[in-house]
């Protein structure tokens, strides 16, 4: 069957994986005040209005929470799924089943159904976000490959801003079409992914640790080598990855339990807290409780849906601050933009707290709907905290958004990459489902100092990366293996490194790429260094 070989279009339909992780985020947002809604998943009966009240607060938090739960579960099986089956099916799986999942959302009658829909769902998404950026990490060029990845970060954006607006569209009909339209018009997304990959070529690595040499050479002359399968970096690829295949062969363990030795260990709790930090940060409280924050800012005094447009402007930001990192990231490094990124979270967070401590009032006994609005703050310091909250959006998206994606898979050896990196996307949405719970009965118990607490997550994700994360930007894979095990042979380039001092090499992989460095060259070049290390 025709492949295609150009990196962007394979990204580009690869991603759509990530449009549904974004789907998956605003999919119950605009649904859950509309009275069809209320009506088919109605608990509480009827209110002096005699409107519908809806499911009660705790079976709603279920429901929101079934899907992150189910995503929880589908990343954690993901890597044994991806190194037994394949990348490319594993993603084809999880679109199949996001299908699944659709049709039973969009047909729900009761709140178990929708429930079961909702874990299906969640499911694909944990399979897809964790196995994404595992298959473009192993298909890019070193020079593109956090581009490419960041890639699924600008999916995640787009999937979040179309789904808040078609549910927010949609919540304007009549009837129950309100929610069975958004949740039906998900599927189609997800069939053109399980389409479209139909023709892109399966990851060279996973090839290649299945004794599938020549495919795997086929895949790289595709993709990196124009078609010439003579290329200089199409030999040197599979000369490194052989090299790899091998010595793991020899030396290594291939168990999951790998991830937990103490070889591993350190990698294993990079990656893990990589994805931590990225919901630490409080990007998630923007994300599913803007509308709390605005409320509270005062922007719900228009009455009726007023808080939705402002709340939709950040979505908008999202999505259009992560473009700088698509273009600059491989140039700025994985280090700069990640300690950045937490500086500047840590800013705005300290701001919002310091002015929500000094201008507030406490909210008056029903002055707003949720407990979670305990504040009320109006004037100049409250149209300072719309702005910084947008700042800390435009904060998060060039930064720890795209990054958290493409640094894990970064990380880990070939055998481990699948299962590593499903851990760490687990850890992900681990902390996406407690957040979801924990935010909204902080903001009624701690009030501002909630943000107190989340600018304190970015100080020590700041401190944490600055002394351990070490910079892996423009490395081949392989070489990013010899920062961390030196026992690898030829691995001289980096020992007793730290963090602080490894570098971004980026004009050396762009010459290689572009065959200016003759292999042989090159081999002596770390032959000498290995010598004047290693005398
Ligand atoms: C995070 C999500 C978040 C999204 C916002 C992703 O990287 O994992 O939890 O909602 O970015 O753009």
């Amino acid at each position: 069957m025709y492949k295609i070989g150009n990196i962007y279009f394979i990204a580009a339909i690869a991603v759509i994986g990530g449009g549904l992780f974004g789907f998956d985020i605003s999919s119950m947002s605009a649904v859950i005040s509309t009275q069809p809604y209320l009506c088919q998943f109605n608990q509480q009966g009827f209110n002096e209005k005699g409107q519908c009240m809806g499911p009660t607060d705790d079976v709603q938090g279920g429901i929101t929470a079934a899907m992150p739960g189910g995503s929880w579960l589908g990343a954690l099986i993901s890597g044994i799924v991806s190194d037994t089956f394949g990348r490319k099916k594993s993603i084809q799986m999880g679109s199949l089943v996001w299908i699944i999942g659709s049709i039973i959302v969009c047909a729900s009658v009761n709140i178990p159904m929708l429930v079961v829909g909702r874990i299906i769902n969640g499911f694909s998404v944990g399979i897809c976000s964790a196995q994404v950026p595992v298959y473009i990490s192993e298909l890019a060029p070193p020079s593109k490959r956090g581009r490419l990845v960041g890639f699924q970060q600008w999916a995640i954006t787009w999937g979040i801003l179309i789904m808040f607006f078609i549910c927010y569209g949609s919540s304007f009909l009549d009837g129950n079409a309100a929610f069975r339209l958004p949740w039906g018009l998900q599927a189609v997304p997800a069939a053109l992914l399980l389409l479209g990959l139909c023709f892109l070529p399966e990851s060279p690595r996973w090839l290649a640790k299945n004794d599938r040499w020549e495919e795997a050479k086929e895949v790289l002359t595709l993709v990196h080598g124009h078609g010439d399968p003579n290329s200089l970096w199409v030999h040197r690829e599979i000369d490194e990855i052989r090299e790899v295949v091998e010595f793991e062969r020899a030396n290594a363990d291939v168990s999951y339990f790998e991830l937990f030795t103490p070889k591993m260990l350190n990698r294993t709790s990079i990656g893990v807290f990589t994805q931590i930090w990225s919901q630490l940060t409080g990007m998630n409280v923007m994300m599913y409780y803007i509308t709390y924050v605005f409320t509270m800012a005062g922007l719900a005094e228009g009455g009726g849906n007023a808080v939705l447009l402002p709340s939709g402007i950040q979505f908008v930001i999202n999505v259009v601050m992560t473009v700088p990192a698509l273009l600059w990231m491989d140039r700025w490094g994985r280090r700069p933009t990640l300690l950045v990124g937490a500086f500047f979270m840590c800013l705005w967070l300290c701001i919002n707290a310091g002015l929500f401590a000094a201008y507030s009032r406490p909210a008056r006994h029903g002055e707003f709907t949720s407990t979670a609005e305990s504040m009320s703050i109006t004037g100049a310091p409250a149209k300072a905290i719309i702005a910084s909250t947008y700042l800390f959006v435009a904060s998060f998206a060039p930064t720890w958004g795209p990054v958290s994606w493409t640094y894990p898979p970064e990380l880990y050896p070939l055998r481990l990459r699948g299962k590593a990196v499903a851990l760490c996307t687990s850890a992900n949405w681990a902390f996406n489902f407690a957040l979801a719970y924990f935010v909204p009965p902080a903001f009624a118990t701690i009030t501002w100092r909630t943000y107190v607490l989340f600018a304190t997550f970015c100080a020590a994700m700041f401190l944490h990366v600055f002394f351990m994360f070490p910079e892996t930007a423009n490395k081949p894979l392989e070489e990013v293996e010899e920062i961390f095990d030196d026992s690898k042979p030829g691995s001289v380039k980096y020992i007793g490194t730290p963090a602080w001092k490894t570098r971004n090499t980026r004009n050396l992989v762009l010459r290689q790429e572009r065959n200016e460095i003759p292999m042989s060259e090159e081999k002596a070049g770390y032959q000498e260094h290995k010598e004047t290390v290693n005398p």
